[in-house]
C-alpha cells in the first residue's frame, strides 16, 4: 500500500514540565491532511498527547483515510539491547516490557530510577547515564565519569545523522534517552488498542491504515530556521512539526515509497535520512511565498494624446485597465485572516451541515404525516447535539430529539415540542407534516469540495464563522498593500504642536492614514516634506522601498512651489491627469523607481474625495481585491442644485428622514464638511437642474470601505 491521506508529526517530551502556555518544553503535534496544514496543537502533558493521539486515530480510521503518524524519538535502540533485556531481538517487544515498567502521571515518573535498575543488570555503569534528579541513584552516573557501555553508543542511522544525541543520555539539553523510554509505553498501548489497524515502520509490514514512523526534525533544519525568521514570535517545536508534516505530505508517495525502504529490523530508521534535500525542498515549497508579480510598466498612467480633459469614468477604465496585482501572497491560520484578502479561491473541506440534523426539540419519526389527530408510542432513547442516537428509529415510533441532533436513520421527519402533547410514553399530535419537516438536510447549505470564497473577498467575521463551519483552518492570503503617505507643504505644522503665523495644521496625512486602516491596507506614515525638491526626492526614495504604493497631497499643480509634480514630471513619468471632476484637481499620477505615485490635491476636502473616487478603487486592484465600485442608491433630494456641463460633481451629503441634505457650503476648504456629511452625492457629468425630491445617487461613506 503506498500513499498516506494524513500525515500527523508529533515532537515528543521526555520530561515532568506542564508549562499551561504553550512552550517549547511539552509536546507539540500538527496534522496535515490532504496537504492542508492544521494549527499546531499544543499538549501539556502526555496524557494529554495518548487521548489526543487515540482521537486523531479513531477521526481517521473512521473517515477511511491513511495515517502517517510521526514521532521525534527512536523506535529501537543499539543492536544487542532488546536481546539483553527481554531475551528477544524483537523492539516491539521491548517496547511492550517499558510499558509494563513505565510510571507516568504528570508531575511524576520513574524513568531515572528505571534506567538506574537497568544499569545495574549490567554492572551499574552503563549503558544509561546522565542523572537528572536532586536525589542520588544507584547505577545512574550524573556524568559520563566511570561511564562504560556494554552495547554500541549509537544506532547505525545515528551514524549518518549529524549531531542526533544517543538514546542512553537521560538528562541535559537534547537527550533523547528519557524521551524514548516515556514514549515507548504509550506507542505500545496504542498499538494494542488499535491491534491491526496499526503497524510500526520498519518493524512491520505497513498494510494497515496507520503507519508509526520515527522521524527527525533536525533533516530539515533548514527551512525551519528560515521559517522561524518569517514569524514575529515562533516556537520552534511548533513550526518543527508542522514543516515535516507538510514536507512529508508534500513529496511524491512514490519518493516516500523509497524513504521507507529500509532495513533496521532491531534498532530501527528516521524516515527521511539522507533525503535532506528533498525534504528541505518540500518543506519550504510548503510554505514559500507565491510569486511577487513583476512590477507595473512605467508608461501604466500614460494618457491617450490629445485629451484635454479627461472623464471620470474614462480615468477609472484607464486605472482598472492598467494596475494589477503588486503584492506577494502566503498561507495563515484562520485566526489571523480577519480583513486579510484571500489570494485563492477556498475550497469547503466539509459539508454545512455535515450531516442531515434536527432544526428544533421535537420528536422525529419517519415519512410525512397526513392530516388529523396521531399517537405515537416513544422509542427509548435521545439524540442530542454532539451526542447521536447510535441506534434506528423503528418505523412508526417517535424518537425524542433535540436542535443540532444528528438525524438518526429512520428518522426524516420532526415535530417541534410546542406542537405535541406528551402522555407517559406516547406522544399525540395534529398532522398534517410534510416530509422533512423541521430537519436540515446534509450539505443544504454548502457542500463539501464546492468553492465558498473566492480570491480577492477581504475576510469579514461573517466569513469567519464560514469557513470554521466548512472545516477550513488555513487560507492563502495576498501580502497586505503597503502604501506610503506623506504631506508636502513649508506652511504645515504638526497637530497639536504650536503653529506660528501662516503656518496650517497637517490635516491630510492623518485624514489619509486613517481611510488607508479602514480599507484594510498597511498605511506607512512618512511624515512632512517641506516644498524643497531634494528633501522631497529623499523621501519618494524611502516611499519606494518601503511601500507598495505612494500617496502623497499637495504641490501636485502646476505652479512655482509645486514640487511634487515638477520632480514627477523629471524623473518619475509624471502624468498630469486633468480630471472633468469637482472637488478634486490637479490628480498627479507617475510612478517613482516603479513604485505607483498618487499626486493628491492639498486640500483636504479634494484629497479625500480623489482618494475615495480614484486611488481606492486603484488600490483595492494593486492589493489583490479586483475593482471593486462603492453601492450608491437613489435617495430624494431635499436641496436645490443647478449644475453645468463638463464636470462630475461630488458633494458632502448625509440622509435624514429619509431625504438626502447637502452641505451648506462646497468650498473645497471646508473640512467640517467632510466630518458633518456621512457619504457623497453623485451628480453625473452632464448640465442638470435638481429640484427638491428628485432622486439622486447617494453613496454611503461606508460603500467606499470607510
Ligand atoms: P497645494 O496643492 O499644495 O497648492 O495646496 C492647496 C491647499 O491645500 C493650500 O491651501 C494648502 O495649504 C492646503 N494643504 C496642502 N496640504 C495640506 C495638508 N496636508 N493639510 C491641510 N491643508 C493642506
Ligand atoms: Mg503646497
Amino acid at each position: 500500500m503506498t500513499g498516506f491521506d494524513t500525515f500527523a508529526m508529533v515532537d515528543w517530551s521526555g520530561g515532568n514540565q506542564r508549562p499551561v502556555k504553550p512552550s517549547a518544553d511539552a509536546i507539540w503535534a500538527c496534522v496535515v491532511r490532504h496537504g492542508q496544514a492544521e494549527e499546531p496543537v499544543y499538549l501539556r502533558h502526555r496524557g494529554l498527547a495518548e487521548c489526543w493521539l487515540e482521537g486523531l486515530i479513531e477521526v481517521e480510521l473512521t473517515a477511511g483515510r491513511r495515517l502517517c503518524l510521526g514521532f521525534d524519538f527512536p523506535f529501537g535502540y543499539p543492536v544487542g539491547f532488546a536481546q539483553a533485556l527481554t531475551g528477544s531481538d524483537d523492539p516491539l517487544m521491548l517496547w511492550d516490557w517499558f510499558e509494563a515498567r513505565i510510571e507516568d502521571a504528570p508531575g511524576h515518573n520513574n524513568r531515572f530510577d528505571l534506567a538506574g535498575k537497568i544499569n545495574r543488570k549490567f554492572g551499574g555503569t552503563g549503558p544509561f547515564w546522565a542523572n537528572g534528579l536532586k536525589r542520588d541513584i544507584d547505577g545512574l552516573g550524573r556524568t559520563k565519569a566511570g561511564y562504560t557501555n556494554p552495547f554500541p553508543e549509537r544506532r547505525v542511522v545515528e551514524g549518518l545523522a549529524r549531531g542526533s544525541f544517543t538514546c542512553w543520555q537521560m538528562a541535559g539539553a537534547g537527550a533523547v534517552g528519557s524521551q524514548v523510554m516515556m514514549g515507548l509505553p504509550v506507542l505500545a498501548r496504542l498499538r494494542r488498542r488499535f491491534a491491526g489497524q496499526v503497524a510500526v515502520w520498519p518493524f512491520e509490514v505497513l498494510d494497515t491504515p496507520v503507519a508509526l514512523v520515527e522521524i527527525w526534525p533536525s533533516l530539515i533544519n533548514r527551512a525551519v530556521m528560515e521559517e522561524m525568521q518569517r514569524l514575529v514570535t515562533p516556537i520552534k517545536d511548533a513550526v518543527q512539526v508542522r514543516l515535516v508534516a507538510l514536507a512529508m505530505a508534500g513529496i511524491d508517495p512514490d519518493r516516500i515509497q523509497r524513504m521507507l525502504d529500509v532495513d533496521a529490523p532491531e534498532e530501527g530508521w528516521i524516515l527521511g535520512q539522507s533525503y535532506e534535500d528533498e525534504l528541505n525542498a518540500a518543506a519550504r515549497a510548503s510554505v514559500a511565498d507565491g510569486p511577487v508579480p513583476p512590477p507595473l510598466r512605467n508608461d501604466c498612467f500614460a494618457l491617450p494624446t490629445g485629451v484635454e480633459w479627461t472623464p471620470v469614468d474614462q480615468a477609472l477604465r484607464l486605472l482598472r485597465d492598467r494596475l494589477k496585482v503588486v503584492v506577494g501572497s502566503k498561507a495563515m491560520g484562520l485566526t489571523q485572516a480577519l480583513g486579510h484578502v484571500l489570494s485563492a479561491d477556498v475550497v469547503a473541506q466539509r459539508s454545512n451541515p455535515p450531516v442531515a440534523n434536527s432544526a428544533v426539540d421535537g420528536y422525529g419519526f419517519a415519512g410525512a404525516i397526513p392530516p388529523g389527530a396521531h399517537v405515537m408510542p416513544l422509542q427509548a432513547g435521545r439524540a442530542a447535539a454532539g451526542v447521536p442516537f447510535e441506534g434506528v428509529v423503528a418505523p412508526g415510533k417517535a424518537l425524542r430529539v433535540l436542535t443540532g441532533a444528528a438525524i438518526p436513520p429512520g428518522m426524516e421527519t420532526v415535530i417541534l415540542e410546542e406542537d405535541v402533547n406528551l402522555k407517559g410514553d406516547k406522544i399525540a399530535f395534529n398532522g398534517p407534516l410534510k416530509q422533512g419537516a423541521n430537519a436540515r438536510r446534509a450539505g443544504e447549505d454548502v457542500m463539501a469540495s464546492k468553492v465558498v470564497l473566492e480570491a480577492g473577498r477581504r475576510l469579514t467575521p461573517a466569513d469567519m464563522a464560514l469557513l470554521s463551519a466548512v472545516g477550513v483552518g488555513r487560507v492563502e492570503t495576498y501580502a497586505p498593500l503597503r502604501v506610503a503617505v506623506l504631506s508636502t507643504g513649508d506652511e504645515l505644522v504638526e497637530a497639536g504642536q504650536v503653529a506660528g503665523p501662516g503656518k496650517i495644521y497637517d490635516a491630510n496625512r492623518p485624514m489619509l492614514l486613517a481611510m488607508l486602516e479602514k480599507f484594510g491596507f498597511q498605511g506607512v506614515d512618512l511624515g512632512r516634506v517641506p516644498d524643497d525638491r531634494a528633501t522631497l526626492r529623499a523621501a519618494l526614495d524611502t516611499a519606494a522601498e518601503q511601500a507598495d504604493v505612494i500617496l502623497t497631497s499637495g504641490g501636485a499643480s502646476a505652479g512655482d512651489e509645486d514640487h511634487v509634480s515638477a520632480l514627477l514630471s523629471e524623473a518619475g513619468a509624471l502624468q498630469a491627469w486633468r480630471i472633468a471632476i469637482k472637488p478634486g484637481r490637479p490628480l498627479a499620477l507617475a510612478m517613482w523607481q516603479g513604485t505607483p505615485v498618487f499626486g493628491l490635491p492639498g486640500n483636504p476636502v479634494a484629497a479625500m474625495i480623489c482618494t475615495l473616487v480614484f486611488a481606492r478603487p486603484a488600490m483595492g486592484l494593486l492589493a489583490g481585491e479586483g475593482w471593486r465600485e462603492p453601492v450608491g442608491f437613489e435617495v430624494s433630494a431635499d436641496f436645490d442644485k443647478r449644475k453645468k456641463a463638463g464636470r462630475r460633481e461630488y458633494l458632502r451629503a448625509r440622509v435624514r428622514g429619509g431625504v438626502v441634505e447637502v452641505f451648506g457650503s462646497e468650498g473645497s476648504g471646508r473640512i467640517s464638511g467632510l466630518s458633518w456629511a456621512e457619504g457623497l452625492v453623485e451628480l453625473p457629468d452632464g448640465a442638470l437642474d435638481i429640484r427638491r425630491g428628485d432622486l439622486v445617487r447617494y453613496i454611503p461613506y461606508g460603500s467606499f470601505g470607510l
